[in-house]
């Protein structure tokens, strides 16, 4: 779809109305969703200054997701806002010339005129958008209406692919919609925690405290089960710890249900009531003997019959997982093996119950909501149902058609029409790719070859910014005002706080301002976030994710929410828990059992690659450390990556503690320091992915890592690659 440019229309830029004595936000690092609270300093009472450093940050105490916790990341993140920011639009015509700053008449100027040139040449599924879970939910509704409803394509798709559209895909095929069903209170209630597939204590440390507060008070009460093929900080509060070996949890899942059966915490009947599938899931699970699931997993029989006894014992299981789960090529097969166990045994919909996915990032959930990923549209709708895509073509004010019903390309399917020369545009947006995807040299190699590749970020000197050639200074957090929700469905109004840095803007804002300059002037006559936020919620009305009765003033007034919050709903009424009836959102009322035999893994080790490496984070830093690197605090208690390796493996690789390593994949190699730790299990080695190759000790673990993904979910399998490890010889 092509329109005249018309004339901009509203320019939204953040215009401080006074003085601010505090300020109250979500923390914009983890899916936990931490309350914060913000004062100015005594020094620095001008609190509209841009200045960072005059800050100080606190839980708030009043933000029932948090009750006033905090870890190190949000302790810190006032030292992160104002170092090494952008604050200008940046061009260059090659990407071996340097950049120069332009203004933004003409960085619109540029985009209009090269999408319109797209749009007539290529049309407009040669343009594609990759967005982020660091996006406000604002920002990620405006930009899929500019790219979905305005440019219509399906080409948008978030970094979120790469941390739980798995969990997206099992819950829709089990449940019959996305929605985590549980909330944080659930920690306090549950018998039994299993924790399989996330190092909560380092990924999501304030939950992970709050559970281990728990199991200090009440230890008989609460059992903790982890399942994890490395010993972590997590593990260690475990009652029992199954270091699996990677790629064998479905084996595992499966093991589970097949004890459950034998030991009659099943009833059929009960089952049948509210969930179809029942007879072929028994069939699978009856070929899942415990010695052939052990024998796979590489774990006594007496941890899986002691696992499956403390869940048929239990009055409430509750399971958490992420990336260790989503990040594998079975991991919708994964999430519904985790799913299929809560629904025969009836451990979900109730308190201290339930299958609940810990999201990555602080916003992934808002992401979900507003349509951020390829086949979504807002309120949690699809783009594969003609009904969603007329309801949303209605609201947006476009004619029936605009949004196109063709499937639009996941981000590694970006990459890979990149590298046939397909694509014209690919404008990223809050993220660091070139980081962040699996086969950096192939991603790299592919990104080169497209004609145009924008990047809206906060931060200049990223990895992606390398291989940009216009540069879009964006305000972030603090600097602009909107809504996130964290795991627990909850809503946080982040205020903004502060000037943003020279000409920076709202993401939603740059999209905006591009839609009108396309010609949709009406579509795009946004003045403020909360009329972006007020249309959303508008649209979710009567779906499960309904935010209809929500605004930035309730949020404002009585603080965050959990939805679904329909209109007319008190301030403290959205519902904790979804699906507490045993009816689900499916055409029969029923959940479904997934029945799905193990794959193991994609690329299992073998004589030439024979360990397994996987990869991970440490507890101060946050994804590729465009922020953390500059936190001296962070950078004190992480100052290097480090190879952890089994004292076995190390030994056969002939490797002392502090030598250099170099571990190599199909896809390339890399050298890095080793640690010697039984924390892992022989076979294994683990790496941390922060370090991108512009980090001083540059040590690019996901550039080892094989792109092939989950079927259904298209999340690649990060957590699994064969390497081999060898001594590194020092040159000279
Ligand atoms: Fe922020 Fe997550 Fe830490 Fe909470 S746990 S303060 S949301 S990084």
């Amino acid at each position: 779809m092509s329109a005249p440019t018309e004339p901009l229309a509203v320019a939204v830029v953040f215009e401080p109305s006074s003085v601010l004595s505090s300020a109250r936000a979500q923390c914009p690092y983890c899916g936990v969703g931490c309350g914060l609270e913000l004062k100015p300093a005594a020094a620095a009472l001008d609190a509209t200054a841009y200045s960072a450093d005059s800050w100080t940050v606190r839980g708030d105490r009043l933000h029932p997701s948090s009750l006033g916790q905090v870890c190190v990341k949000g302790a810190t993140v006032a030292e992160t806002l104002d170092r090494n920011r952008l604050s200008t639009p940046l061009w260059r015509e090659q990407r071996d010339q340097p950049f120069e700053a332009i203004s933004w008449e003409r960085a619109f100027t540029i985009l209009v005129e090269r999408i319109q040139v797209i749009q007539a040449e290529r049309g407009s599924g040669a343009i594609a958008m990759y967005g982020s879970g660091q996006f406000l939910t604002e920002d990620y509704y405006v930009a899929n209406k500019l790219i979905k409803g305005a440019l219509g394509t399906n080409n948008f798709d978030a970094n979120s692919r790469l941390c739980m559209s798995s969990a997206v895909s099992g819950y829709k095929l089990s449940l019959g919609s996305d929605g985590p069903p549980c909330c944080y209170d659930d920690l306090d209630l549950a018998g039994t925690v299993l924790l399989i597939g996330t190092n909560t204590a380092d990924c999501h440390p304030v939950l992970f405290q709050r559970l281990l507060k728990r199991k200090r008070h009440q230890k008989e009460a609460l059992q903790i089960i982890v399942v994890d093929p490395r010993a972590t900080a997590t593990s260690a509060a475990a009652d029992l710890h199954l270091a699996i070996r990677p790629g064998t949890d479905l084996v595992l899942l499966h093991g589970v249900g097949h004890l459950l059966l034998q030991l009659g915490a099943v009833d059929p009947e009960r089952v049948a009531a509210c969930a179809d599938g029942f007879a072929e899931l028994a069939a699978l699970w009856a070929g899942w003997t415990p010695e052939r699931v052990c024998a796979l997993c590489g774990i006594e029989e007496e941890a899986l019959r002691r696992l499956a006894a403390l869940w048929a014992a239990s009055s409430g299981v509750l399971s958490l997982w992420s990336m260790g789960v989503n990040q594998s090529v079975e991991g919708t097969a994964t999430v519904a093996g985790i799913i299929n166990l809560h629904l025969v045994t009836g451990q979900i919909g109730k308190p201290g119950a339930g299958p609940f996915s810990l999201t990555g990032q602080p916003n992934a959930m808002g992401g979900r909501e507003a349509g951020g990923l390829a086949a979504l549209l807002p309120g949690y709708r699809s783009i594969h149902e003609a009904s969603h895509r007329a309801a949303i073509e209605q609201h947006w004010g476009f004619p029936p058609g605009a949004i196109s019903a063709r499937d639009g390309l996941s981000v590694w399917e970006q990459i890979e029409a990149m590298e046939r020369g397909e694509l014209g545009l690919w404008w990223v947006a809050a993220t660091n790719p070139l980081v962040s995807l699996p086969s950096l040299d192939r991603v790299r190699q592919a990104v080169a070859q497209c004609p145009l590749v924008v990047l809206s970020e906060a931060y200049a000197g990223t990895e992606t910014e390398a291989m940009a050639h216009l540069v879009l200074p964006a305000a972030q957090w603090s600097e602009k005002e909107g809504v996130m929700t964290n795991s627990e469905r909850r809503v946080t109004l982040s205020h903004a706080f502060r000037q943003a840095p020279g000409e920076a803007r709202p993401d939603w804002a740059i999209f905006a301002e591009l839609g009108r300059r396309l010609g949709f002037s009406k579509q795009f006559a946004y003045g403020s976030a909360a009329e972006v936020y007020a249309e959303f919620a508008s649209i979710t009305a009567g779906r499960l994710c309904d935010h209809s009765g929500l605004s930035h003033a309730l949020l404002a007034e009585h603080g965050p929410q959990q939805w679904p919050f329909p209109a007319g709903t008190a301030a403290g009424g959205g519902q904790p828990r979804l699906h507490t009836e045993g009816v689900y959102p499916t055409a029969n009322g029923k959940a479904r059992l997934l029945a799905q035999q193990p794959l193991g893994l994609a690329e299992p080790p073998d004589d030439g690659f024979p360990l397994v490496l996987t990869v991970g984070r440490y507890l101060g830093h946050w994804h590729t450390m465009t922020r953390t690197a500059h936190v001296e605090r962070v950078c004190r208690s992480h100052p290097e990556p480090l190879l952890e390796i089994h004292p076995a493996d190390a030994s056969c690789c002939n490797l002392d503690e502090g030598a250099l390593a170099r571990v190599s994949s199909r896809r390339g190699e890399l050298t890095v320091k080793v640690q010697i730790t039984d924390r892992i299990r022989p076979g294994t080695v683990f790496l941390p992915m922060h370090w991108g190759a512009a980090q001083e000790q540059a040590c690019e673990a996901n550039r080892l890592m094989h792109a092939l993904g989950c079927p259904i979910s298209k999340q690649p399998e990060l957590k699994a690659a064969a390497v081999r490890v060898e001594r590194a010889e020092i040159a000279g």
